[in-house]
C-alpha cells in the first residue's frame, strides 16, 4: 500500500517506466555470460583472468548478487565481496591502480567517484539498477528545487549525477540513524528513490518524509502470501527480508536489513533454516558462513504463479567470466564521472561515510564503556 506521501509524489512527477522490453535486453546480455561452460572453459578463463588482474595491476570487488564464481574468483585473487559502500571503501583502500567493478552502473561510478586517480573497469557498463533508471537527474533535480526546504537524501542505488544533487547519500544498513540525525536537527527530509524502503524508513523512525517513487524489479516481486504458505511448510525457518521489498513483506520478517546484516543474521542465528527475500546471489556468502544450514528463496509470484521464485536481478546477471576476461585484455568499459559531478557527489557521499565512521566508534566506546 503506498504512503500518502508518495501518492502525493506520484501526482508530481512522470516516472520513466523500466519497461519488460528493457529487462529482456538485460536478461539476453546476461545469457551470454550465464550460459554453460565447455569442458575445461570455466577453469581457463579463471586462470587466464588471475595471469590478467596480476599483468595489469587489478583487483576484483564483486557484489553480494552476482555469480557465484565471480565472488570465489575475488576471494581467491585478494579481492573482496561485498555491498556498494563496501566495495568503494575497499577499493579505496587497496593499493591497485585498477579496480574491477562485478556490479552494476551505480557501483562502477561510486568507486571512481571515491578513487579518481584509478582506473575503474566493469564487465558489462550497461549493468544498471531499475532504481537508477527511476530517478533520471533532470526530473529529480526539477523536484529537488520545487522542495526548497528540504534536506535531500538518496540511497546508493542512482546515479553520480543524482548524487551530486543530494545533501546525503546513505546505504540501507546506515538510512536509519542518518535519518533520526537529521530529524533531531528539525530538518524537513526528501527521500529518493526507493518507496519501500522509505516507507519503511518512515515507519521505523517516525520521520515524515517526502518520498520518491521508485522501486527495485526484483525486491518488489516478493510476495507476502507466497512466503506465508511457504512458512506453512516450513514453520521452524527465519523470515530474512531486504528493506527494498514491499512493506507486507517486511511485515513478515523476523529480521530486516541490508545485505551485510541478512548474511550476519544467518550466520549468527542458532536456526539451521530462512526464508531469504532478497536476490539469491547472496546465498553464496551465506552458505560459506554456515554449510550446515538451509536457505530458502522467498517466493516471488504468489499464489497463482505458475513460477514461485524465478527473480534474479537481470542486470547483476551481465557479470561473466567471460566478459570480465574481455575487458581486462581490451581496457574497454572504463567508468567515467565528469569532474564537476564527481567532486559534487563525493560531498554526500564523504558525509555519510563520516557519519558512519563516528557512529562505529562512539558504539564501540559505549560498548566499552
Ligand atoms: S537487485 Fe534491484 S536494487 Fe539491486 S541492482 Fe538489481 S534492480 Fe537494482
Amino acid at each position: 500500500m503506498l504512503t500518502e506521501n508518495v501518492k502525493s509524489v506520484l501526482a508530481e512527477v512522470a516516472l520513466p517506466n523500466v519497461s519488460e522490453k528493457l529487462i529482456q535486453e538485460a536478461q539476453s546480455a546476461a545469457a551470454l555470460q550465464t550460459a554453460p561452460y565447455g569442458p575445461g572453459e570455466q577453469a581457463e578463463l579463471v586462470n587466464q583472468i588471475k595471469s590478467l588482474l596480476r599483468k595489469e595491476d587489478a583487483v576484483l570487488v564483486a557484489h553480494y548478487y552476482t555469480a557465484p564464481e565471480l565472488q570465489q574468483l575475488a576471494e581467491e585473487t585478494g579481492g573482496y565481496v561485498a555491498d556498494s559502500l563496501e566495495m568503494a571503501r575497499f577499493g579505496n583502500e587497496h593499493p591497485a591502480t585498477t579496480l574491477v567493478v562485478a556490479g552494476v552502473c551505480f557501483m562502477g561510478e561510486t568507486a571512481k567517484i571515491l578513487n579518481p586517480e584509478k582506473r575503474v573497469l566493469m564487465p558489462d557498463k550497461n549493468a544498471t539498477c531499475s532504481l537508477d533508471l527511476e530517478c533520471p537527474v533532470e526530473t529529480f533535480s526539477k523536484f529537488c528545487d520545487a522542495h526548497p526546504d528540504h534536506t535531500v537524501v538518496v540511497y546508493a542505488n542512482t546515479s553520480a549525477a543524482v548524487k551530486a544533487r543530494a545533501d546525503w547519500v546513505v546505504t540501507s544498513g546506515i538510512a536509519l540513524p542518518i535519518v533520526e540525525h537529521l530529524a533531531e536537527q528539525n530538518e524537513k527530509i526528501l527521500w529518493a528513490p526507493d518507496k519501500h524502503l522509505g516507507s519503511y524508513v518512515q515507519k521505523k523512525t517516525g520521520v515524515q518524509m517526502l518520498i520518491w517513487p521508485g522501486s527495485c524489479v526484483v525486491h518488489e516481486k516478493f510476495k507476502a502470501d507466497g512466503i506465508k504458505l511457504l512458512k506453512t511448510k516450513h514453520p521452524e525457518a527465519l523470515v530474512l527480508v531486504h528493506p527494498e521489498s514491499p512493506a507486507e513483506v517486511i511485515e513478515m520478517a523476523d529480521v530486516v536489513g541490508s545485505t551485510t546484516a541478512l548474511i550476519k543474521a544467518s550466520s549468527t542465528s542458532h536456526e539451521k533454516k530462512f526464508i531469504v527475500a532478497t536476490e539469491p546471489g547472496i546465498f553464496y556468502k551465506m552458505k560459506q558462513a554456515s554449510p550446515d544450514k538451509i536457505f530458502l528463496e522467498a517466493p516471488t509470484g504468489g499464489l497463482s504463479a505458475t513460477c514461485e521464485s524465478c527473480m534474479r536481478c537481470p542486470w547483476m546477471a551481465m557479470n561473466g567470466l567471460r566478459n570480465l576476461k574481455q575487458v581486462l585484455e581490451t581496457g574497454t568499459n572504463e567508468i567515467e564521472v565528469e569532474e564537476h559531478i564527481r567532486s559534487r557527489a563525493l560531498v554526500p557521499l564523504q558525509r555519510m561515510m563520516d557519519f558512519a565512521k563516528e557512529r562505529a566508534i562512539s558504539m564501540k566506546e559505549k560498548g566499552n564503556a
